[in-house]
């Protein structure tokens, strides 16, 4: 390991080795266009609107009873609220330098301040145990979240360490850092976390600071896992990943945040050490994982009752979880693996959670979020009360704080840090994954300098303009990410088009500034039909245009009650339409019998689309269904959605 203190890559993910190195903050700015958006709106509102409910909750309130030693035992917020103070910093300190806006530098100073004075002499510093009145530190390792809240905190301190160098917060970090090392090293309790998430944080801020031992630490809590160290739960050790170590494991099961959090420290630790029965691991589990248990949306966990993926298959539409935490976490699953081995499936699974999934929870002032993301509303939610704290996950509206209040802050810190997720260099040359309006700049290995602005307007339209800026002294490949579903994309080079087939399309010459490559992706909406296996989405298809998946909202239909049984017209394809795209709909007025099974297999004539009407009095005009993209559901208030739609065909 050779980063030190003093390196300065700013960059949430920075192995020390692979075939593709990330570029940072410094290398790369989103300069506006969907994404300069969103972070422009979580600079001006989300980052504020944190620390406010954060404070009006008591949760900041707790590191200044600590510090006071004015603990009680009716302590505000969840074990795991000290965590939502820590992800709000990693945030600020990306937001800091991606912008330098003074307030979420004065912001993230005041904040490190304040935690500060709550650690203890030892560098534990936990607002839930341990002082005063309260249980002993590490007795309940199942629930306590007192290492998952640690592991936040390092994650935070990584983002201030590769942007501004070592301050205060790094400082009070490694005495964190060093604490859990003592508690949990060689020698130590032979226990771990119910909520894996130290081991990330140990490993990004060993690579950050070059220390070794973190990393070690963080390998020491993966292999004690899946070994039923931690107390049988009424919900399974699966829930917490304690049933199979991840050397053994085939998919990911239980939690959804939790098993990707630790898929991600998985391949931090398999890459630093060089362990590849570790990274196959990972990419075992993420291979069947994606292929059976993840949503069109990439949104991942089906199952509410423990916020985890359900069997192979289990996909549910109208009772899809789908945590934008979880979205989160995959993301940072792929990008790890996709450093690891240069492979486009892990970006283009980024592409589609980033539209998906992440783009979906904020409203557009930055002040309330989607928590769960499901693919079907059946009933319009209750219109938010945006000063109230949300007791459910699952709404379908966006709420201003939630009980349980992780996504926010999770949304938070990966716009702000987006920047870093977008392209990555190699001995030879630039490779862009993601496409937003940007300048990139970078030195490879051996000097040879690329640079590049990105112009588009995408995923509005399908055009990618990459516009070389500086002369290159000798040749260097530009490579350009093909998402698997643009059959048909073009790549144009000096007034030359060719085909270019999904995966990576490449130009490799000596680059004059002035020079432009252009890539063509066809956005025209298209069908996609689920895997039969799915059985709750048999007979649906769904509309996808370019990243986006679409959908119906109640808003647009002729009667909202239309949604429920609402068919498509397959024949042909989706049309375009400014809004996303759009289809012919029928929705048969069955009568209501009272029971809704019979002994007659229902007439399919409804399901034609030329008949008026069937034998059995089904039927009804066609119409024209508007098709919005997913993430703009619920922004005209509440609404019905389905993105699955029975099909004629
Ligand atoms: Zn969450």
């Amino acid at each position: 390991m050779t980063p030190g203190p003093t390196a300065a890559h700013p960059v949430p993910v920075l192995p020390s080795r692979g075939p593709v190195r990330p570029l940072g903050l410094a290398q790369v700015s989103v300069t506006g266009g969907f994404w300069g958006g969103r972070q422009a709106v979580n600079a001006a509102a989300t980052l504020a609107h944190c620390e406010t409910w954060m404070e009006r909750l008591g949760w900041l309130a707790n590191f200044d009873r600590v510090a006071d030693g004015t603990t009680a035992p009716d302590r505000p917020g969840w074990p795991f609220s000290d965590s939502e103070v820590y992800k709000l910093m990693e945030a600020l300190a990306w937001e800091s330098f991606r912008t330098g806006d003074e307030g979420a530098e004065s912001a993230l100073k005041r904040l490190t301040a304040r935690i500060g004075r709550a650690q203890d002499p030892d560098g534990y510093l936990n607002t839930c145990f341990g002082h005063g009145d309260q249980p002993p530190r590490y007795s309940d390792l199942e629930h306590g979240h007192e290492l998952y809240n640690t592991g936040h905190l390092l994650q935070a301190a990584v983002a201030r360490l590769r942007t501004r160098g070592e301050d205060e917060l790094v400082r009070l970090a490694r005495r964190a850092a060093d604490h859990v090392c003592r508690a949990f090293g060689p020698g130590g309790r032979d226990g771990l976390c119910g909520h894996p998430e130290i081991e990330v944080g140990l490993a990004e801020f060993g690579r950050a600071l070059g220390e070794e031992r973190y990393v070690e630490q963080a390998r020491l809590f993966l292999d004690r896992r899946g070994h039923g160290r931690l107390g049988d739960i009424p919900l399974g050790r699966a829930y917490f990943q304690d049933d199979v170590p991840i050397r053994k494991a085939d998919v990911w099961r239980g939690h959804a945040v939790r098993v990707l959090y630790l898929s991600a420290a998985a391949v931090d630790v398999a890459v630093e050490h060089g362990d590849d029965e570790l990274l196959d691991a990972v990419r075992r589990q993420w291979d069947r994982s994606v292929a059976r248990r993840t949503y069109i949306t990439g949104g991942m966990g089906s199952r509410h009752q423990d916020e985890g993926f359900g069997e192979d298959w289990e996909l549910p539409p109208d009772r899809a979880y789908c945590e934008t935490c979880a979205g989160v976490a995959s993301i940072m699953v792929s990008w790890r693996l996709h450093l690891a081995t240069g492979d486009v499936r892990y970006t283009d699974l980024i592409e589609r959670t980033l539209y998906n999934v992440v783009a979906a929870s904020p409203a557009d002032d930055g002040r309330a979020f989607f928590y769960a993301n499901p693919l079907h509303q059946r009933t319009p939610g209750r219109p938010a009360d945006d000063g109230g704290v949300s007791p459910r996950a699952e709404s379908g509206v966006r709420a201003a704080w939630f009980d349980v209040s992780c996504c926010p802050t999770n949304v938070a810190r990966t716009l702000a840090a987006l920047d870093g997720y977008l392209a990555t260099t190699d001995d030879d040359g630039l490779q862009i994954h993601q496409y937003a309006p940007c300048v990139i700049a970078a030195d490879l290995p051996d000097g040879r300098r690329v640079a590049a602005e990105v112009e588009t307007r995408y995923p509005a339209d399908g055009t990618i303009r990459v516009r070389i800026t500086e002369d290159a002294a000798a040749p260097w490949t530009l490579s350009l990410r093909v998402p698997a579903w643009a059959e048909g994309a073009t790549l144009t080079d000096d007034g030359r088009a060719r085909p270019a087939a999904p995966g990576t399309a490449s130009v490799r010459r000596a680059f004059r500034a002035g020079d432009v490559v252009t890539l063509e992706l066809p956005m025209r909406p298209r069908f996609t039909w689920p895997d039969p296996r799915v059985d709750a989405v048999r007979g649906c298809v769904a509309v996808e245009r370019g990243p986006e998946v679409l959908c119906v909202e109640s808003h647009d239909l002729p009667d909202p009650a239309l949604l429920d049984a609402l068919v498509i017209d397959t024949r042909g394809g989706p049309l375009p339409d400014p809004r996303g795209g759009r289809v012919t709909g029928r929705s048969p007025a069955r009568p209501d019998a009272g029971w809704p099974y019979t002994a007659t297999r229902p007439h399919a004539a409804w399901l034609i689309p030329d008949a008026e009407t069937g034998p059995d009095g089904s039927g009804g005009e066609g119409f024209d269904v508007p098709l919005r993209p997913y993430h703009s559901w619920a922004r005209r208030g509440p609404s019905g959605m389905r993105v699955w739609l029975p099909s004629s065909s």
